[in-house]
């Protein structure tokens, strides 16, 4: 009987190359991977296989690496290309590259790898949607839209983010009209309109700026509109010395009230220096997931209802650069970033009818435009997303979601836990469907490292260490 291990990774963005490619580097005995992705056989995902050159990254070169014992592999990377010697300077570990880069970079250590494999290693690539799962004694069998279902003795679900869930608002119907953008991240959101028309763009985070930013490219004149409740706009990276003071103040048992006091004490402080409150966030950020964890379920509450925004404005920051260009925007009144509650949309005569209920004055103001782009930011409720193989997953209890409905109930390493509150047998996930486990699970920093350790967990589950040292 052939007992080589097969283990299969949904999804082959970021996270599912990077697992895959851990996974080849840590094996050391005969195993079958097989990375299935639905679209196409490139590991740049939504976010590096951007159509917009102008789209950069929101880390700093100098941490994206994809290799988290390589600090210095993307930016060597970068420095052996002669096509980005205009990069190369002094300035280069800051610099926020364009996302297409880090995509190329991303195609070369896939390829690399995958034309290189150690002669053990049996890897098979399909392109195709995963639709369902169906569990045997011994281990599960992937259902795939186009092609034979294929065994598995351990599955990662690395499916990357979702399409943003519509708001809410009066008449849901608005969401049928082909004036609505529901995927913020194709191009088609911004083709087609006319030059001094107007965009509504419902969300106030990077993913409008990367909107904002391709409209204008795109030559459009008209007026911008953006909208969130709070009508924060993302704050400005900054070069400054890091800030430390607060880290030996953060330790367990971690309360939201007493962290609150904590960080408002050190915001102040450091304003008062003549630095920014950011500092302080970034101080946190290697704690963020040790806390999260801890927090009691009333606390994670608290925080999603209270400080939730506050903390994406302050986490999420713009490159300067396009920092300014977007204020530029604003003064010149092209763009409008608009505090409040949406409350209708309909297509008149092909025109968008808007109502928002105004933040400032909580009156109702109305206007005209020609387009509606959703921002709002991936929906994360699994209960509620419409794929297959999610809903079918859900369906049958393999899958459910974590206490703040943010995406897969699972243990830190990624284990799922189902819907019995069972742990289980064969699937694992990674990346952003970890966020109601972890928080900060979002970005390359985190990503590599949750890759390289998910490996490592796969390995021991099917034995393939020890097998080799018997
Ligand atoms: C617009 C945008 C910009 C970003 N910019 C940055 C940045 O500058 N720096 C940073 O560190 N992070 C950034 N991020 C965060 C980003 O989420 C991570 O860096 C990383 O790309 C996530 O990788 P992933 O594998 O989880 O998701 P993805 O890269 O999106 O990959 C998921 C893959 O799974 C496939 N898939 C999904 N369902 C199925 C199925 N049923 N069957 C088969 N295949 C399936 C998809 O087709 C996709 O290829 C950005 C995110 C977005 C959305």
């Amino acid at each position: 009987m052939n007992n080589i291990k097969t283990i299969a990774i949904i999804g082959g963005g970021f996270c599912g190359t990077m697992t895959l490619i851990q996974l080849i580097k840590q094996s050391e005995s005969a195993v079958n991977l097989v990375l299935i992705n639905k679209i196409d056989n490139s590991p740049r995902g939504i976010a590096y296989s951007t159509y917009n050159s102008k789209h950069v990254l929101n880390v700093p070169a100098a941490k994206m690496s994809a290799f988290p014992d390589e600090p210095d592999h993307f930016i060597n990377w970068i420095k052996s290309k002669p096509d980005y010697k205009d990069f190369i300077d002094d300035e280069l570990p800051d610099t926020f590259l364009p996302r297409n880069i880090y995509g190329h970079y991303l195609d070369e250590i896939y390829n690399s790898v995958i034309n290189n494999l150690p002669e053990f290693i049996n890897l098979k690539i399909i392109i195709d949607e995963a639709i369902d799962v169906n569990v045997s004694e011994n281990g599960a069998e992937i259902i795939l839209k186009n092609s034979e279902p294929l065994f598995a003795d351990k599955i990662v679900l690395a499916l990357g983010n979702f399409i943003p869930d519509n708001p809410k608002i009066l008449d849901n119907s608005f969401f049928n009209s082909d004036k609505y953008f529901q995927n913020p991240w194709q191009k088609e959101s911004v083709l087609n309109l006319e030059r001094d028309g107007s965009v509504l763009i419902i969300g106030t985070g990077l993913t409008m700026v990367d909107n904002v930013i391709s409209l204008t490219d795109n030559g459009f004149n008209g007026k911008i509109y953006a909208v969130s409740t709070n009508g924060y706009f993302p704050l400005s990276h900054k070069k400054r010395k890091p800030y430390t003071d607060i880290i030996e103040e953060l330790h367990p048992p971690y309360e939201i009230s007493k962290l609150f006091s904590i960080f408002r004490r050190h915001i102040k402080h450091v304003l008062s220096k003549g630095i920014t409150g950011e500092a302080v966030v970034d101080a946190v950020r290697p704690k963020t997931q040790e806390i999260w964890l801890s927090l009691s379920l009333n606390d994670k509450i608290r925080f999603m209802s209270h400080i939730r925004h506050l903390w994406g404005v302050a986490r999420h920051r713009l490159p300067k650069n396009i920092y300014f260009q977007m204020q530029d925007l604003i003064s010149k009144g092209r763009l409008e970033i608009i505090g409040g509650r949406l409350k209708e949309l309909k297509e008149i005569s092909g025109m968008v009818y808007v109502v928002i209920k105004e933040r400032k004055n909580q009156e109702l103001r109305e206007f005209i435009v020609n387009r509606v782009i959703n921002c709002t930011g991936p929906m994360t409720d699994i209960s509620r997303i419409d794929l297959p193989l999610i809903s079918n997953l859900y369906k049958k209890g393999l899958i459910t979601h974590d206490e703040m409905k943010l995406g897969i109930n699972a243990l830190p390493d990624g284990t799922v836990i189902q819907k019995d509150n069972s742990v289980s047998p064969f699937l694992f996930t990674i990346g952003s469907l970890l966020k109601g486990i972890l928080w900060e699970s979002t970005a390359v920093p985190e990503l590599r490292v949750q890759a390289k350790a998910l490996a490592g967990e796969l390995i021991s589950h099917t034995d393939l260490r020890s097998k080799l040292k018997q």
